[in-house]
Parts: C-alpha cells; structure tokens; sequence
C-alpha cells in the first residue's frame, strides 16, 4: 500500500493536492476537516461535537478524532492506499495511526511537507474565507489561532516521521501544478526505492 500523510499548516494546500494526487495514483482521500464538516452539514452528534472546536480554531479531542479516522479508513477495505490529509495533528494521533496500521499489516509510506510562509498563509486562507464560506477562514483571529494551534501542537509531527526517516519537506509556493510535480516526483522517487 502507499499510505502518504500530507502535512503543513492550514492555508498550505493540502486539500488542493490531495483531490489531484489521489487520481494520479489510485488512493482514497481522507480529510479530517472535510469529514467534520460533512457531520457539521448533516447535524449529526459528532458534528455537533466538533464545531465548537472547529469554530474557535481548536483541535477537536484526540479520541475523538482517531475514532473518527479509524472509522473512515474501515469503510475502504479495498483502498490501494490513502492520502491522509489533516491527520496526524498531534504526537498521538501519530502514534493511534501507526499501532492502527501495523494492526491490519500497513504502514505510512512518507510523510510529504508543504513548506509555505506564515505571511502567504494568511494571505491564502482570507482568499478562501470569501469564496468557501468556511468560518473559520473569515476571521483574523480563527486564523492566528489555528497557526498558533499548529506551531504548539502539530508541527512535532514531523518529528515522529523523521525518526523514522519518512519526512520530506516540499516547496509550497508556486503553482498548483507547479507544486503538484514536486509532489509527484517524491512520490516516484518513493516508489522507486522500496
Ligand atoms: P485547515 O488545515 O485548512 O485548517 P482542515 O479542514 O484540515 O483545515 O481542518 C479544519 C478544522 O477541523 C481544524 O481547525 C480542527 O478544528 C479540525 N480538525 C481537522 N483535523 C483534525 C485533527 N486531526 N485533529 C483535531 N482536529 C482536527
């Protein structure tokens, strides 16, 4: 399986790159901001639970969240792999994602990083608060939140996948497709190795 976590802070592209990525190479796109949302929409107990959290810029509970994952990854038992894109968020997550893996005889292949400057984040996620509707992309303060909440409690991730030597760090700025070959190439270069 190619099981890849796409990582970088919020306005970093990931979603973009995970819908072009997921057709290149036959995986199923996971997002945990996206299933939350889904639930928001459907006014289910889970997203009633989530929007409080989502709607200050805070992480909704760790057990929570892996429940959810686990949940998703279940319903797709044929998967080739999967991007997993807003998940890891915390150091247990990380580790209730690897133990949940080796559990069905898999792994995470790589950990790929988009590397995008706080300044042009910002920039980003105002542009997408006005087209996507999403609150907690129209609010200054939601926004320095969620960066806040990902220096003190996401960006040490990346170190549980560099132990292991599976973090790679990829430029962010450009242009989608731009972005999208880097990706593509540490991809290739993955499976080439293996
Ligand atoms: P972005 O990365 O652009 O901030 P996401 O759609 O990935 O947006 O996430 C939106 C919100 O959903 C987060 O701010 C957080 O409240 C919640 N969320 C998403 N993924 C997780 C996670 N793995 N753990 C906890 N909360 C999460």
């Amino acid at each position: 399986m190619l099981n890849i976590v796409l990582f970088g802070p919020p306005g970093a592209g990931k979603g973009t790159q995970a819908e072009k990525l997921i057709s290149k190479y036959n995986l199923v796109h996971l997002s945990t901001g996206d299933i939350f949302r889904a639930n928001i929409k459907g006014a289910t107990d889970l997203g009633t639970l989530a929007k409080s959290y989502i709607d200050a810029g805070n992480l909704v509970p760790d057990e929570v969240t892996i429940k959810m994952l686990e949940a998703e990854v279940d319903k797709n038992p044929n998967a080739e792999g999967f991007i997993f894109d807003g998940f890891p968020r915390t150091t247990p997550q990380a580790e209730a994602l690897e133990k949940f893996l080796k559990g069905k005889g898999t792994t995470i292949s790589v950990m790929l990083a988009l590397d995008v400057s706080e300044q042009e984040l910002i920039k980003r996620l105002l542009l997408r608060g006005k087209a996507s509707g999403r609150a907690d992309d129209a609010n200054e303060e939601v926004i320095a939140n969620r960066i806040k909440v990902y220096n003190e409690q996401t960006a040490v991730v990346a170190d549980f996948y560099s132990v292991q030597n599976k973090f790679q760090k990829i430029d962010g700025i450009g242009s989608i497709d731009e972005i999208f070959e880097r990706l593509s190439g540490a991809i290739d270069n993955y499976k080439v190795s293996i």
